[in-house]
């Protein structure tokens, strides 16, 4: 996980390539034949004549790795979460998302029309009362949520909500953009649940996808209008994540590395050991958390500073991203770095 700013060399732990992937020669070498043997743009849409082979096995191999039906991929993440809710929901319907759900859910739930509202951040309570006072006002009803939340690192009650969205007639829509695993560990009932995801953060490509039933990627097919109405993916750009795909399948230990990385981390600096491989350190004033990850970079480790509006005020914090790339040494030289500039700054 080296990155080159100008002269500088600096370890990051602000990139979101959690297994190291992006620079895999595999992934590499997959996307240089697409590209010398089928050129470097798709040319239309793929409901056109952009929808290149690859799609289909990529498609195929996503809905397997997740253990859904199917699975349908669009040209990027926030691209995916547009276009599903979009596809989904309209003027009679009701959204009820956590709080801090990511910006893309937010917007794509707005741009459907549907009443919006939100519920406390991962509290299934919060989230049945607002089931119980608006559901049956309204037609379809959709819960929103993420696996693994992009600014926290903690991860969502998706049994929970699962449970209520089949007990209120609702689909529930989990965004696994942070999402290291495959297959979920929860169970729903019936076939109500919506899983998006990206390709250019776990697997180092480029592009989103959605999954869940056959029924469900059918319609989405034929109704997401930011699949329809903007251009295919390039073939290099679909043959590298499906070499991603592949590696990451054929080495499960990747994603494990990842997460233990993250809870090497938290034990050495006595936080709560990390549920993902995203660890906030929240500082609270915006110019202290600027100052630190300054000095970070100065000693040569990448890690940004998140400030309001992206976190709530008083919430400003250093955000570090974990990788199985990252050597103990790294992990240990950051460590060292940031305890010295936190009591530095204390005294
Ligand atoms: C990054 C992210 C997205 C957007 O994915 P892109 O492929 O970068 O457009 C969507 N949802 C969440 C939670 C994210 O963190």
């Amino acid at each position: 996980m080296i990155i080159r700013r100008g002269e500088q060399e600096l370890v990051s732990f602000s990139s979101n390539d959690y297994l190291g992937l992006s620079q895999h020669p595999e992934a590499v070498a997959a996307a240089n034949l697409a590209t010398s043997s089928y050129g470097t743009g798709a040319g239309a849409s793929r409901l056109v004549t952009g929808n290149h082979p690859l799609y289909r096995q990529l498609e195929t191999a996503l809905a397997k790795w997740k253990g859904e039906e199917a699975a349908c991929v669009f040209g990027s993440g926030y691209l995916t979460n547009l276009g599903v809710i979009g596809a989904l929901m309209g003027k009679e319907d009701i959204i009820l998302a956590d709080k801090l759900s990511h910006a893309c859910l937010l917007d794509g739930a707005l741009l459907s029309g549907a009443t919006v509202r939100r519920f406390v951040h991962n509290d299934v309570d919060s989230c049945r009362k607002l089931l119980k006072e608006k559901r049956n006002n309204y037609g379809n009803c959709l819960l929103v949520t993420e696996a693994v939340f992009s600014m926290d690192g903690d991860l969502a009650p998706l049994a929970a909500l699962a449970a209520l969205a089949a007990e209120y007639d609702a689909w529930l829509l989990v965004d696994e953009a942070h999402a290291l695993f495959g297959s979920r560990d929860w169970t729903a009932e019936g076939r109500s649940v919506i899983r998006t995801g990206t390709l250019s953060k776990a697997l180092g490509s480029y592009g989103g996808y959605v999954c869940g039933s056959q029924a469900l990627i059918a319609y989405l097919q034929t109704a997401a209008r930011s699949l329809i109405y903007s251009t295919a993916l390039p073939p290099g750009v679909l043959a590298a994540a499906l070499a991603a795909l592949a590696v990451e399948e054929r080495e499960p230990q990747r994603a494990k590395k990842a997460l233990e990385n993250a809870q090497c981390f938290t034990r050495l600096m006595g936080l709560p050991p990390a549920q993902s491989a995203i660890v906030p350190l929240v500082i609270g004033e915006e110019s202290r958390a600027m100052h630190l990850s300054a000095a970070l970079q100065r000693s040569g480790y990448l890690v940004a500073a998140i400030r309001p509006p992206t976190v709530p005020p008083g919430t400003a914090r250093l955000r570090f991203t974990f990788s199985a790339s990252h050597t103990q040494s790294q992990l240990h030289g950051l460590v060292e770095a940031l305890k010295k500039q936190m009591e530095g700054q204390a005294a």
